[in-house]
């Protein structure tokens, strides 16, 4: 059996590929978004992914450890889900989810490694990781916000086309 420092490690290098992959992808679904609010809202999480990358090499080096990836096959998947809805121009409401299955998996990590870097009495680690999470957590509630005004714009246009 595994470590917890071992497991640790192990999810660090998985999220630290994770955030990687992101980082490419991002612009493509702020490229694909059509809400304004939506499109700089993927923007203003490209910069915060940047940081996100950073803090990571941190913890790793708090660790003692070289920064180093292990290929996140979910991310990849996510990512890849991402892409053919913007392929079948599902437009924003799709993209939202998509993004928020993104935020809801990277939080998920993050609450875990900031639990297991408390308990290895790493209290650097842990401040840095809580960090990344309370931003991504901000960014779920933030899309729930944006899902609201687009479905309520997309509707008004479906009424506005009935009436006429
Ligand atoms: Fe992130
Ligand atoms: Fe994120």
């Amino acid at each position: 059996m595994s470590t917890l420092r071992e497991t640790f490690l192990e999810e660090l290098a998985d999220i630290y590929d994770a955030e990687k992959q992101l980082l490419k992808a991002l612009p493509k679904m702020a490229e694909a978004a059509r809400n304004p609010e939506l499109k700089s809202g993927f923007e203003m999480h490209l910069n915060q992914t940047e940081g996100h990358v950073n803090r990571l090499e941190q913890v790793f080096q708090v660790f003692g450890e070289k920064a180093k990836g292990k290929k996140c096959k979910a991310m990849k998947g996510l990512i890849a889900e991402g892409e053919d809805l913007i392929d079948d121009g599902e437009g924003d409401a799709a993209l939202i989810c998509a993004a928020q299955k993104v935020e809801h998996y990277e939080i998920a990590t993050y609450g875990s490694l900031k639990s297991w870097a408390q308990q290895l009495d790493q209290q650097d680690a842990a401040r840095l990781l809580e960090q990344t999470l309370s931003e991504e957590k901000a960014t779920d509630d933030k899309l729930t916000q944006v899902a609201e005004n687009v479905v309520n714009l997309e509707e008004e246009q479906a009424e506005h086309v009935h009436s006429e």
